[in-house]
């Protein structure tokens, strides 16, 4: 019965079932439909489209899919191309033809006269799907576009344009960012848009929901010495500092304070005026030594950081910490310390996604976040059937009792399911730890995955299913590329089906079910038969920190595997602690950004009004009289007033954003009694933003008066220091530092913080 839980849940009770039944009516009644539209021409096809009537406009769309792409689609893919239109979230699995169905639900918007956006998770995914699709979308003279890195404005302005426009979320968002830098409407790249349709739903709104999007401008931030990062370099831990258990926080000891302040010259760390700045540096510098461990959490290349994205298991190419700890760690890496600029604009992919009236999503694996997707977006869960039902073998865990013991019969089943000939794929948590067992099978041919292209990465997880083929990868490389038996090209199918067809083996449960789900699911794809089976250590990081102060004993046989159900409980309970403490920490960041989210609401209003409307250059009348009758009659002054304006806003804005990260990273230091962290946040946020535009305003009549305004009306803001940066950039951010009190900022379920 347990397993019928999630169904309910899901399903969300009668109501919905209800709604179940209603959907098998309208599949079976396209499918009749469908029929009869076999014999009509392309225009006369084209012409139903518009048809109020759902059934109708389902059988059109799988129709003209027939027509333009060759598939024909199931009737489980008609019923989720249903449920999008409906605003669901819907479960599908790998394999399973996402791609069509997010094509047809697409062109069902259009024709009901929305604009949509299908979010996808990369460049690469979001130029084959708008190409591979194109011509179903040509069919009804709809327009199709891409968005990806490397697009100029000019570019980026056309895509827009188009119906149906594929991007990845953070290119988008980079966009919307951008785009609310422009000091006219014709610089603006974006349209305005209705529906977005997420792919790899759970990844995008729940896993990487809080990450921040930045656009930096070329203004340089302040880096932290490198003296301080010396002495703390020296500090022991459990002397000086400890970490906490789940390895999210750590803290200097008295001693370890004491240390430091001596080193530094000082009586104590916590007291004089710089004690809150030196604290922060010493925070950040304690938290690039003791947290953030080369190779598991970035790797150095080229004289640079690059981050490892853990939930995805690659390089994540845009990412960035935090200046400060992005410093701090080039710091103690002895590298140059990049240059951060100054933050001009910063939105959560949440936040990104609140601006669309309308959301759904497709993935293979909702069910598990329902609840996040219920509570952050009010999004209902629907679960599609699998065309072909499952033959695939899910294997209980094997249990070690220490990592050592685990290790040593992964690497051992590894070889044994290789000399049968089935195909296996190892999904590891880590750079190092896909290293490190790709050097103990390094006699076998291994293929290793985690920081490459995205299209490379695409086909050598596209040929994991091949005869022989052994591929260990980190995470979530490759997703979105679906694993055929028998190599890409399926000529040696049968051989892989004889032997089992692909296996799926991880070498640790992952912080949540649905990661463990997400991995498992590369098998078993469209009926194909395959294995999964997960290796777990009573020392693995999940284990130790859900199941922290619990202690179990076991009874591991000469091997160290440990088989008692008891034992498969407790793992079970150390997962969902995990997940309970993961959905807190969301909760938390996304009160300490919903205040900046609304705020900046307010901002984005204010600009709206001085874009369409004169209203600059009516307030600088009123409050510079006598400087606006001297330039009154010049051409440009309207938009000159215009500009002034922007400029002033957008740097209260940007300064105010730079106020908060610091009161962000220090407020757990000065958190005061009675109040907790959050609340002193919100008071200082609303404190500081009450003046804002009152301020921007105030500064702008002063550089109104000063500036030299030319006869054509134009100022020269250059020369007054008023000019905005030459150059922007954008980043994510991937994790918030000293993330006590809960305000970290997650990458990725998997988190830098393991
Ligand atoms: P997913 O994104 O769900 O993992 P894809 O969209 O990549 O799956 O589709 C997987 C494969 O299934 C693709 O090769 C696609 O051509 C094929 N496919 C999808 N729908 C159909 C269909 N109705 N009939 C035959 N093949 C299909």
């Amino acid at each position: 019965m347990a397993g019928f839980d999630w169904f309910w849940r899901a399903m969300g009770g009668s109501s919905a079932r209800k709604n179940q039944k209603r959907g098998k009516e309208i599949v079976a009644h396209a499918s009749e439909v469908r029929r009869q539209l076999k014999s009509l021409s392309d225009d006369d096809l084209r012409g139903q489209l518009q048809t109020s009537d759902m059934g109708t406009k389902l059988a059109v769309l799988a129709e003209a899919a027939q027509r333009t792409l060759g598939l024909d689609p199931f009737d489980c893919q008609v019923k989720a191309v249903l449920h999008l239109l409906d605003g669901d979230v819907i479960q599908m699995a790998t394999g399973e033809g996402k791609t069509l169905v997010g094509a047809m639900a697409a062109v069902g918007f259009v024709a009901e006269g929305k604009k949509v956006h299908i979010l996808t998770v990369n460049d690469y995914l979001a130029r084959r799907d708008s190409a591979w699709m194109s011509p179903l979308v040509d069919f009804f003279g709809l327009s199709v576009g891409a968005i990806y890195e490397g697009l100029d404005a000019n570019q980026r302005r056309q895509e827009y344009l188009k119906d149906i426009v594929y991007g990845p979320v953070n290119e988008i968002g980079f966009d919307v960012l951008r785009d609310r830098q422009v000091t006219s409407r014709t610089d603006q790249v974006h349209t305005a848009v209705d529906v977005a349709l997420v792919d790899e739903a759970d990844s995008v709104l729940v896993d990487e929901a809080l990450v921040p999007l930045v656009l930096a401008g070329s203004i340089p931030g302040e880096a932290p010495t490198g003296h301080i990062t010396d002495i703390v370099r020296d500090l022991r831990e459990n002397m000086h500092y400890v970490i906490d258990d789940d390895r999210r926080n750590v803290f200097l000891t008295d001693a370890g304070a004491d240390y430091v302040a001596a080193a530094l010259g000082l009586d104590s760390l916590y007291d004089g005026d710089q004690a809150a700045h030196i604290l922060v540096h010493v925070n950040l510098a304690l938290h690039a030594k003791a947290l953030l461990i080369r190779d598991i959490h970035y790797l150095v290349r080229d004289g640079k950081i690059q981050l490892i994205d853990s939930s995805r298991g690659r390089i994540a190419e845009l990412q960035r910490w935090p200046d400060g700890l992005q410093a701090a760690v080039e710091v103690k890496e002895g590298l140059s310390v990049s240059e951060g600029g100054k933050i001009l604009d910063t939105i959560t992919i949440q936040a990104l996604m609140g601006r669309y009236a309308t959301l759904c999503g497709m993935t293979g694996t909702a069910v598990e976040a329902t609840d996040q997707l219920r509570q952050f977006y009010d999004l209902g869960v629907a679960v599609i059937e699998r065309h072909k039902p499952l033959t695939r073998f899910d294997e209980a865990d094997r249990i070690y009792a220490t990592a050592e013991d685990k290790n040593r019969a992964l690497v051992a089943e590894i070889r044994r399911i290789h000399d049968t000939g089935q195909p296996v794929l190892v999904g590891t948590h880590d750079v190092a730890e896909s290293e490190a067992l790709a050097a103990a099978l390094s006699d076998l041919d291994v293929n290793v995955l985690n920081a490459k292209n995205d299209d490379e990465e695409a086909r050598i997880i596209a040929e994991a299913g091949d005869v022989g083929r052994i591929t260990v990868s980190t995470q979530m490389a490759g997703r979105g590329t679906d694993i055929r038996l028998g190599g890409a090209d399926e000529s040696r199918y049968q051989q892989v089906v004889e032997r089992g067809g692909l296996a799926v083996i991880g070498t640790g449960r992952h912080k949540t079910a649905r990661l463990d789900n997400q991995l498992r699911g590369r098998a078993g794809r469209q009926g194909d038969p395959g294995l999964s089976l997960f290796f777990v250590s009573l020392h693995d990081d999940m284990v130790v920190s859900g199941g922290s102060g619990e202690h179990i004993t076991a009874h591991p046989d000469a091997e160290g595997r440990i088989d008692q159900k008891r034992v498969d409980d407790f793992i079970a309970h150390c997962q969902r602690v995990t997940e309970g403490q993961l959905l807190e920490i969301h909760a938390q960041t996304w009160k300490y950004n919903k205040l900046l989210t609304d705020q900046r609401a307010i901002i984005d209003e204010r600009r709206a009004r001085l874009l369409d409307t004169d209203q600059a250059w009516k307030e600088l009348q009123e409050r510079a009289p006598e400087r606006a009758a001297e330039v009154k009659d010049r051409p440009k002054i309207a938009e000159t007033a215009r500009e002034i304006m922007l400029f002033h806003l957008d740097e209260e804005w940007s300064e105010h954003l730079s106020i908060m990260d610091e009161v962000r990273e220090s407020i757990h230091l000065r958190a005061v009694a009675k109040e907790t962290p959050l609340d002193e946040f919100h008071r200082i946020a609303v404190r500081e933003f009450k003046d804002l535009a009152q301020r921007a305003v105030d500064k702008a009549v002063e550089t109104f008066q000063e500036v030299t305004i030319d006869p054509q009306g134009v100022a020269q803001l250059a020369d007054q220091g008023r000019a905005r940066p030459s150059a922007t950039w954008t980043y994510m951010v991937s994790d918030n530092p000293l993330a006590s009190g809960g305000n970290s900022v997650m990458s990725g379920i998997g988190n830098i913080f393991r």
